[in-house]
C-alpha cells in the first residue's frame, strides 16, 4: 500500500529517503529529546543465522532442528526465517505439525505429529503410534520465564556464553516443562547505527533502545552502540507503555521501529518512524516511513525539520 504523502517539504523527504504521513510529527521532530530504537531488524539487520545448538535429554541436534523448523514453520519472524534455513542447510525436514499458535513476543507453540512409519529418519519417535503428538514451544527468556521451567545446566551455560556474546537464544521445550534444545542465532549490528547514534548525541538527543530480546544482548548491543538507556525482555504490550514513561518525565519522544509488536510504541510515540522493510502494521503505524532502513535517516529527518520549520517562524 502507498501511504498518503502530506508535507509541504515531501519532495525533499523523499529524495531522502522518508516518506511523510503525518505532518504535524514531523514539525515536532525538531524539538525531540529522545530517539527510542526497537532492536531486532532496527539497529540490527535482523538477518540472523544460527550459531550454536545445544541439546540436554532425548532429542538429538538433528531431531531439535526438525521439530524447531516445524514448529516454526507458519512464523515470519526472522527468528523463524533463521531456524528454517538452518535446519534446511543440515538437510533436515521440518517435522509435521499442527495446532500452530504464535505467542507475540514470547515464541510460537505447535503440536508434533507422529512420524509416519516409514519415513525416513535417524532417530524414531518412541512413542511413534501413539497418534496424538506432543506439545512443543520454542521462545525466549520471556517464555521460559512464563512457563516457569528451569534450564538444565550445560543449556545454562551455553545460553549465558551466547548472551555474553550478544546471540541471541530460544529454547525448545517439550511438554510445558523441559527444555530440550537451545539455538543461539547472531544477529549483525547496522554500520549506519554507531554513526546515527553518535550524531544524535551531537545534537544533544538521548538514546534509548527497546527490544524483547533477553537482558545479556540487549546490555552488550547498548555497550557497543553507546545507548544511554535500554529496557530489555518487554513484552508487546508492554512496548507502548515504554515510552509514555519516558513522554511522563516531559520528554518528547520518537520511537524507531519495524515489527508488528512496535505498533503500539510507534502510535504513542511524538514521532513514530517505521522502517520501511518492516511489516504493513508497524508502517502504517509510523508518522514518517524510512525507505532505506537506514537509522541515520533519522538524523537527517531530525535536521531536515529544524531546517524546514525554522524558516516558517
Ligand atoms: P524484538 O523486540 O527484539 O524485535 P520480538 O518482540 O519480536 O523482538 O520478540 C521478542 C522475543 O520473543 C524474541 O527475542 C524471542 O526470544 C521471542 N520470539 C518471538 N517470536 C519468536 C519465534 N517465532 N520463535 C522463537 N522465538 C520468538
Ligand atoms: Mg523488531
Amino acid at each position: 500500500a502507498v501511504p498518503l504523502v502530506v508535507a509541504i517539504n515531501t519532495s525533499t523527504a523523499a529524495q531522502n529517503g522518508m516518506l511523510i504521513r503525518d505532518r504535524i510529527a514531523m514539525e515536532e521532530a525538531r524539538n525531540l529529546d529522545t530517539v527510542m530504537f526497537d532492536k531486532t531488524g532496527t539497529l540490527t539487520t535482523g538477518e540472523q543465522g544460527v550459531v550454536g545448538v545445544e541439546t540436554a535429554g532425548d532429542w538429538d541436534e538433528q531431531r531439535a532442528f526438525e521439530v524447531a523448523a516445524g514448529v516454526e514453520g507458519d512464523s515470519e519472524h526472522m527468528i523463524a526465517r533463521a531456524i528454517r534455513t538452518a535446519a534446511d542447510d543440515r538437510g533436515i525436514d521440518p517435522a509435521r505439525v499442527s495446532n500452530f499458535e504464535n505467542l507475540r513476543g514470547l515464541g510460537v507453540t505447535a503440536t508434533v505429529g507422529v512420524r509416519q512409519s516409514g519415513a525416513p529418519s535417524s532417530q524414531p519417535e518412541p512413542d511413534s503410534g501413539s497418534g496424538d503428538g506432543e506439545t512443543v514451544h520454542l521462545g525466549g527468556p520471556n517464555l521460559v520465564e512464563r512457563l516457569g521451567i528451569e534450564r538444565p545446566p550445560a543449556i545454562a551455560t551455553f545460553a549465558d556464553e551466547a548472551g555474553s556474546n550478544a546471540q541471541t537464544v530460544v529454547y525448545l521445550v517439550r511438554e510445558e516443562s523441559a527444555i530440550v534444545a537451545a539455538f543461539a542465532l547472531a544477529d549483525v549490528v547496522r554500520d549506519e547505527s554507531r554513526r546515527a547514534i553518535d550524531a544524535l548525541h551531537e545534537m544533544g538527543i538521548e538514546v534509548a533502545m527497546l527490544t524483547g530480546d533477553s537482558e545479556d544482548v540487549a546490555k552488550a548491543v547498548a555497550d557497543e552502540l553507546g545507548i544511554d538507556q535500554y529496557f530489555a525482555e518487554v513484552l508487546p504490550a508492554e512496548k507502548d507503555t515504554t515510552v509514555a514513561q519516558l513522554q511522563s518525565d516531559g520528554k518528547l519522544v520518537a520511537m524507531v521501529g519495524d515489527g508488528v509488536n512496535d505498533a503500539p510504541a510507534l502510535a504513542r510515540a511524538d514521532v513514530g518512524i517505521a522502517i520501511g522493510s518492516g511489516t504493513d502494521v508497524a508502517i502504517e503505524s509510523g508518522d514518517i516511513v524510512l525507505v532505506d532502513n537506514n537509522p541515520l535517516d533519522v538524523v537527517r529527518l531530525i535536521r531536515l525539520s529544524k531546517a524546514s520549520y525554522r524558516k516558517m517562524q
